[in-house]
């Protein structure tokens, strides 16, 4: 550390740092426009000028600090030069001047309310900064408010860009500081994304089709550039994004009842950085679709109908049908909510035939780790990633699925850590990584214990961990020896010395972590890889190391809160066995009340159990089986032919209009409550909103027919909070969480104690029992090609869209980027059957066909296709079959063998 001498007051500084840093850090009365904290300087602006004893006057961002370097801000001479810098940048760049010199902007209420009442297609527009506006702030610090300057214009009228989905862009209002792109390339780490270009003599930013709408630039843009319709809100309530599992913080903007406007959170994990889905995809709330009145489906046509005679009939088809209803709850509700489900279909309803779509993603994981290791969860934290020394990406998509987690993926590599990338096709993290292994679709397992193998057979383990924490290592050793290592080369098609790299890297370079997604779970093997990835960290003691870990990605923002309050046929809250009378008595006690004991059906098993009569009721709340499920004919038949169909939901979703009776619940920003991300992170929901129409939370629909059901008792709550408190009773690993605690912060599970800040790693301390291995099941087990059905077909997301559609689809920019149903083919593949970009073809497996758009993509090896499942117009999953792996129940969403035909040219 360093003295440095501002004004006569001595501050600390590290030796090296920017003298504009130690300025802005202790709050000094500096102008600056380009310089931004954390990007490169480019000290264009000149704005920053400070005197430097022995030096004259320079700008404080081209300024490292020395020991007894003495600086002066405040003079006549320093504000005289700053405020011909400014004038300079005004000219140099052509700005407007009309809004920036008017001397009532503080009071500026908008375009429509010009104080000064200018005709705004001459004069001012609505500021798009929210008012936040840097150089006006700076005009005003000048004296330059109300002043007639003319500021010489180089150039009339500069180039605006119209054509993009989220904003315009309005060139006039550059100031060519550079920040976009700096942001873009630094921070976001896009590369070709954004970059000055010249148009028509002037420079301009470009887009390139990489641009992923992030938003970043439009945060840090100090001028106007880039301007949309969102207005200036009135006040701002934080929230969490409704999208991924991530959980990033989000602060809505409301104006007179609306949504207006979403920025980052910066308080979040995510430091105020968003991807297009949470800073764009959120005004799906504000649509004009959004249910409002409880609807019921009379001769083939939907009537609104009141809250009163909805609940009549409900509790008729309820009383008349007990024994005989499945219910699905849903990862994007809040955990009350969740726990609420639960609660009112063992309590009220008798049955554990309850599930969520947890069962269709991540459902291995929850049956591998809980019997590998403890919980089912993460084991280490978001902001570990940039801590890891190697990196192992597989069967995970982070930059289009999970892009913050991805984001942070990409700084870690960045910043030196090695990236391992496996999956079959070439994801933009295969681009930086620095080794991508391609195996064959459903051979994850034999690779990973391929990779085992070598580690064990060359001593790579770690054995003081193994013997301090694991047990059965000598049987795995001998499993391990029985294997042949040329076979499961011939199994997943990749080479010894690419296995070999990947051992050592992963064994030798630790801390190690794994992160990984669909791409294992969902194959009719996904136990089997989970606990192929759990022997791996474990038998290289990354378990309970910062940085290291098993990582699974949830897909959507409440996957792990849904799980952890279960809403599982054969769990209760906590992960406690329905069937085991002492983790039963517990919730006994509590609700006063006897629970069925016997395992209930999965989500699958429900659909078919209607179809042989043992189900005649069903109640979904939150989810789109129609087009998420696999077999969407045969979800479709189930759901046409059970007695009674109860959807509860924010819009009329394909799965609602096959409905009996439809109920409109509220969405994420319309109430209270906590979401838990992917990392065990609680976190805190405001009401930002009023639900519209005569909709309702899902806490009060659902209370509300318990109460009409006789169990007025057990359903009165005056809160969501309320509804925790009892989480906090009955499920120990969230004791120590408080509504209080949570407004502070969002606290990562396991939490016993109010004073407990929660837990970042898992197993820190050592295991409560030990560690165990398994021996894998490594034969691929999905459906294989066949002479009919040559191609497989690997199914997944877009960053564009998301799950079904119900939100994005709503949002007019998300439809412009990604507006209908795509196949990505191999250029090779593509030649062989005349197939060009843009081509419509048919997908047709042996359960039914869709139609998509072709894209040619290098990113894919021959015979392999890709395909997102968001289309409810072209449903993906209407080619995948019902077959699901035997512990975790889920289907083989990431193998299809199919077959393409040309159907339709594109020219
Ligand atoms: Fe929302 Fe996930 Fe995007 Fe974050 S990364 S803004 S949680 S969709």
């Amino acid at each position: 550390m360093i003295k440095v001498v501002i004004d006569g007051k001595s501050y600390s500084a590290n030796k090296g740092e920017r003298l504009i840093d130690i300025i802005l850090r202790n709050k000094i009365d500096v102008p600056h426009l380009c310089y931004e904290e954390g990007l490169s300087t480019t000290g264009s602006c000149g704005l920053c000028l400070v005197e430097i004893k022995g030096k004259g006057v320079l700008k404080a961002c081209e300024q490292e600090v020395y020991e007894g370097m003495e600086v002066i801000t405040e003079s006549e001479q320093l504000e005289e030069e700053r405020k011909k810098a400014f004038l300079f940048l005004l000219t140099y760049t052509s700005h407007p001047t009309e809004c920036l010199f008017c001397d009532r902007y503080s009071e500026c209420s908008g375009a429509d309310n010009c104080l000064k009442g200018l005709d705004i297609k001459k004069g001012c527009k609505l500021c798009p900064k929210d008012g936040d506006c840097v150089i006006q702030r700076l005009a005003e610090r000048f004296g330059l408010l109300g002043s007639n300057i003319e500021i010489k214009k180089v150039r009339e009228k500069r180039y605006r860009e119209i054509n993009e989905p989220f904003f315009i862009r309005d060139y006039n209002y550059c100031l060519l500081c550079s920040k976009c792109i700096r942001v873009c390339y630094e921070r976001r780490l896009q590369n070709s994304c954004i970059a000055y270009v010249e148009q028509e003599g002037h420079l301009i930013h470009f887009t390139e089709k990489a641009c992923v709408f992030c938003g970043s630039c439009i945060d840090i843009c100090p001028s106007g550039v880039f301007q949309n319709d969102e207005s200036r809100p009135d006040t701002w309530i934080k929230s969490v994004c409704p999208y991924c599992g991530c959980g990033c913080g989000i602060e809505l903007g409301i104006k007179d009842g609306s949504l207006v406007k979403v920025k980052g959170d910066k308080d979040g994990i995510n430091k105020g950085e968003l991807c297009v889905k949470g800073r764009f995809g959120i005004s799906f709330v504000n649509s004009n679709e959004r249910l409002k009145t409880p609807l019921l489906k009379h001769n083939g046509s939907f009537k609104p109908i009141s809250w009163e005679l909805a609940l009549d009939i409900i509790c008729k088809k309820f009383k008349e049908n007990i024994g005989k209803i499945g219910v699905l709850g849903s990862a994007k509700l809040t955990n009350e909510e969740n726990f609420l489900i639960q609660k009112f279909s063992r309590l009220v309803l008798k049955t554990n035939n309850v599930d969520h779509c947890a069962r269709l993603c991540h459902s291995p994981t929850g049956v591998a780790l809980s019997m590998s290791l403890e919980y089912s969860a993460m084991t280490n934290s978001i902001s570990d990633v940039e801590e890891a020394k190697t990196i192992v990406v597989i069967g995970a998509n982070p930059t289009e699925n999970h892009p913050i987690i991805g984001l942070k993926i990409k700084r870690a590599k960045a910043n030196g850590s090695a990236l391992i990338v496996i999956n079959p096709k070439r994801i933009e993290l295969c681009e930086m990584a620095d080794l991508w292994l391609s195996p064959a679709p459903g051979t994850d397992a034999a690779l990973l214990t391929a990779i085992a193998k070598i580690i064990v057979e060359n001593g790579l383990q770690d054995t003081e961990f193994i013997e301090k924490n694991v047990t059965g290592f000598n049987e795995y050793k001998d499993y391990l020896s029985s294997i042949s290592l040329d076979e499961v080369i011939d199994i997943c098609g990749i080479s010894k010395e690419e296995l070999y790299s990947a051992a050592e890297l992963y064994a030798k370079r630790k801390p190690s972590a794994i992160y990984y997604a669909m791409g294992i779970t969902q194959h009719l093997n996904g136990t089997q890889n989970v606990l192929a990835i759990s022997n791996l960290a474990i038998i290289t003691g990354n378990i309970g190391i910062r940085g290291g870990g098993i990582n699974p990605l949830r897909g959507q923002n409440n996957v792990q809160g849904a799980c952890d309050m279960g809403v599982l046929p054969d769990l209760l809250p906590g992960y406690k066995a329905v069937w085991k009378a002492e983790e039963r008595i517990q919730f006994e006690q509590e609700w006063n009340e006897k629970l069925p004991a016997e395992k209930g059906l999965t989500l699958i098993e429900q659909k078919k159990a209607i179809l042989d009569g043992r189900i005649n009721v069903l109640y979904i709340i939150g989810e789109n089986p129609v087009i998420t499920d696999p077999d969407v004919e045969g979800t479709k038949e189930a759901l046409k032919k059970v007695d009674f169909l109860l959807v509860q939901d924010i819009f009329l979703s394909d799965t609602a209009r096959l409905a009996d009776l439809v109920l409109p619940s509220a969405s994420f920003a319309e109430k209270e409550g906590t979401f838990t991300n992917t990392e065990r992170r609680v976190q805190i929901l405001n009401k930002a909103l009023d639900p519209p129409g005569s909709s309702m939370s899902d806490q009060e629909i659902i209370c509300m027919i318990a109460k009409k059901m006789g169990y007025e008792k057990q359903f009165s709550y005056t809160s969501s909070e309320d509804v925790f408190q009892e989480i906090r009773k009955l499920v120990p690993e969230y004791r120590g969480i408080t509504y209080e605690r949570l407004r502070k912060g969002g606290i990562q599970w396991p939490c016993y104690e109010e004073e407990d800040p929660g837990t970042e790693i898992l197993y820190k301390d050592g295991f409560k029992k030990k560690a165990r291995l398994f021996k894998i099941d490594y034969l691929p087990k999905d459906k294989t090609t066949e002479k009919d059905y040559p191609f497989l077909l690997i199914t997944g997301r877009s960053i564009f869209h998301f799950h079904s559609g119900t939100m994005t689809m709503k949002i007019e920019g998300l439809n412009q980027i990604l507006p209908e149903p795509f196949v990505e083919i191999n250029p090779t593949d593509a030649f062989k059957l005349n197939i060009k970009e843009g081509d419509q073809i048919r997908i047709i497996s042996k359960k039914g066909e869709i139609k998509a758009k072709a894209i040619i993509s290098e990113k894919l090896k021959e015979k392999t296709l890709f395909a997102t499942f968001h289309f409810p117009s072209s449903p993906v999953n209407r080619l995948v079959e019902d077959d699901f792996d035997p512990l975790a129940k889920i289907p083989a969403f990431k193998a299809i063998p199919v077959n393409i035909k040309l159907l339709k040219l594109s020219h």
